[in-house]
């Protein structure tokens, strides 16, 4: 290999190979569209799963030689999680079952701690420029296509610390909405797995939802989403480029917890250059299962809608009543085993479609799924306040930073 690397995204997984690479002594070069890293996102907080490993994933952080304390984290070891009745139970564990972070380009943010992990390593960040991908080692460009999709709302709120997982059918088809708060600042989100037309209106009826809830006091800020790309590539390594994190299609299809992916892929491209590790077989045997369980969950839940979701509810907590830890359901769930590997030729055919890229990669991607008739309903008076009050906001200068279907 020669001395010099380049990498194409400036995201978790391009930082975290060119940290390692850089450490090593090799000459980094990270080239990124945008101005900054965490430019793709606003401010939003994102949460790193401590369940597809009993290992803790700062612990994992640490051995690798990446600093956990680089950038703000909040641990929850409890959430609220709402059924789709609207009764609300607790998952609880003794540890941490996962951490909060910020996404953006604010100095606490996740991915401004990764860029200052790399330049004290010697990296060179390349901002705002447009390099061809063939002129590069390790290919950490983020998503492409869209399987999925989620919008928020960030606010100013009065309520302490607290997050809030939601399965309903009806406000987030598919998929789940929720609510974090971190020190005043709140975000509730609806992820979409269902593509629809007037988006708006599904984050409109779950603020609302919450507001019913929960004593919020909402201040309205700024609109926030994105989307997400779930594929399985023939190959990782391709013509020589090593693909990390969501540009290897390296995210979690049942729920979206692609941040452990990301930075994982990114340092086991990084150890297969400096020829510690080989990044396919790496990848195949330690993230492979846990995209394809993933992928068979979703299939499931695919198939569910609130009765579905009502019984995964209650299985969770009848799980924690039995163990006493409400984490051990969250691990089972991910965990590769025989039941799901038997439904992966139904999950392969059923739910994957064959593509190439550009580039003549072949690769199975879990397409955006179409609407139900279910999708279609009125929004409530409540969501049409909320929607109003969101029109005023942008009229004053609040900025969305991504287009739901009806902007
Ligand atoms: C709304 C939302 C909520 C999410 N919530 C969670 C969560 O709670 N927990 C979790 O674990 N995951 C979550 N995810 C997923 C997580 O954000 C991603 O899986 C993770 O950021 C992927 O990291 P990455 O390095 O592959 O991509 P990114 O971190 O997105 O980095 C890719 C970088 O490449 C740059 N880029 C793109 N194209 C080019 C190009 N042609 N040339 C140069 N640079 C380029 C981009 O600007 C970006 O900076 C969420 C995603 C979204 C959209």
């Amino acid at each position: 290999m020669s001395e010099r690397v380049d990498i194409l995204g400036a995201g978790l997984s391009g930082l975290s190979s060119a940290i390692i690479l850089a450490k090593s002594g090799k000459e980094v070069h990270v080239h990124e569209v945008r101005q900054d890293s965490g430019a793709r996102f606003d401010g939003d907080f994102q949460g790193i799963e401590n369940w597809t490993s009993e290992i803790d994933f700062f612990d994992e952080m640490r051995e690798w030689g990446l600093d956990p304390n680089s950038f703000k984290s909040n641990p929850f070891g409890v959430v609220d999680l709402v059924h789709p009745d609207d009764v609300i139970t607790n998952p609880v564990t003794n540890g941490v079952a996962f951490r909060v972070v910020e996404r953006g380009t604010d100095s606490h943010c996740i991915d401004q701690g990764f860029k200052k992990m790399a330049l004290e390593a010697g990296v060179k960040i390349h901002y705002g420029v447009k390099v061809n991908p063939s002129q590069c080692d390790i290919i950490a460009a983020g998503p492409k296509e869209s399987s999925a999709v989620a919008f928020g709302e960030i606010f100013e709120t009065g309520h302490p610390n607290h997050v809030t997982f939601q399965l309903n059918d009806k406000l987030a088809p598919g998929a789940y909405s929720y609510m974090i708060i971190i020190d005043g600042v709140g975000l509730i989100c609806t992820c979409l797995w269902r593509k629809q037309r007037k988006s708006g209106r599904f984050l409109d009826e779950t603020i609302a939802w919450y507001d019913k809830h929960y004593d919020l006091d909402r201040k309205p800020i700024k609109r926030v989403g994105g989307k997400g790309d779930f594929s399985l590539p023939e190959k990782y390594v391709f013509d020589g480029r090593y693909y990390v994190g969501e540009a290897g299609g390296l995210q979690d299809f049942m729920w979206g917890f692609g941040m452990r992916y990301a930075i994982t892929s990114g340092v086991l491209a990084a150890k297969s250059m400096l020829g510690e590790v080989s990044y396919e077989k790496e990848v195949r045997t330690k993230l492979l299962p846990l995209v394809k369980v993933s992928a068979t969950n979703r299939f499931i839940m695919n198939r569910m809608g609130d009765r579905g979701f009502k019984a995964v509810a209650k299985h969770w907590m009848r799980d924690q009543k039995k163990t006493g830890d409400g984490l051990g359901f969250m691990r089972l769930i991910y965990k590769p085993g025989i039941f799901r590997r038997m439904l992966w030729p139904l999950v392969r055919f059923g739910m994957l479609t064959k593509g190439v890229t550009s580039d003549g990669r072949s690769y199975l991607r879990m397409p955006f799924r179409k609407a139900l008739k279910r999708d279609d309903w009125k929004p409530s008076a409540e969501a049409k306040l909320v929607a109003a009050q969101w029109k005023n906001i942008q009229r004053t200068g609040g900025k969305t930073s991504f287009n739901s279907s009806d902007q």
